[in-house]
Formats: C-alpha cells, sequence, structure tokens
C-alpha cells in the first residue's frame, strides 16, 4: 500500500516503487553515520538478483556500512546523486518489472 509525504507525494515502500518515481535511496549508517547513495535501479537490480525481497525494511536489513561493518537507517532523496556504482538492470528485465508494478 502507498504511503504519502505531507504535500501528498507518494513515498516508496520498495525498491521498485523507488526506482520508478526515480527515488535515490539512501542508506546511513547507525553507528559512524557514513551515507551512500544508491540509484534506485541498479540496487533493485542487485535485491532482484539475489532472490532478496525488496521491501524497505528488508533493505535496511541487508546494507552494511562499508566502513565499520554496522546496519544502516534506509531513506530516499529525489535530489542526491548516487555515490555507490552497481550494475544497472538489463533494460528488458526493467520494463517486466515496471508493467508488474502497474498491473
Ligand atoms: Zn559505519
Amino acid at each position: 500500500m502507498a504511503r504519502y509525504d505531507a504535500a501528498g507525494c507518494p513515498l516508496p515502500t520498495n525498491l521498485l516503487e523507488a526506482a520508478a518515481w526515480h527515488f535515490a535511496i539512501v542508506a546511513t549508517c547507525r553507528k559512524c553515520g557514513a551515507e551512500g547513495v544508491f540509484d534506485p535501479h541498479a540496487l533493485w537490480n542487485l535485491f532482484e538478483r539475489k532472490g532478496w525481497d525488496v521491501g524497505i525494511r528488508s533493505v535496511a536489513y541487508r546494507l552494511r556500512c562499508r566502513r565499520c561493518g554496522a546496519g544502516a537507517f534506509v531513506s530516499w532523496s529525489k535530489d542526491k546523486a548516487a555515490t555507490v556504482q552497481l550494475p544497472m538492470p538489463d533494460p528488458r528485465k526493467w520494463k517486466q518489472a515496471l508493467n508488474r508494478l502497474r498491473s
């Protein structure tokens, strides 16, 4: 179910929605505060390939700080550029996923 912010914009609840709506995924370390910004398509691709659940809570559970290894808080941003480079999904696979979201 979609959630909405104060301005009435939908907030993503999983990586597919984040990518479809062009939100970058921001992971902040719980311990040292290090921040990583992921392109949502690339992060979705990683989770999809590993067979991991793409829900935002699962993402927070999977991501680990590269500096100290602690867990991360996950949020999203419309105006941050990705700082972590991951391979992008196959365009055909991405289109299929988008169709699933819209159906
Ligand atoms: Zn850390």
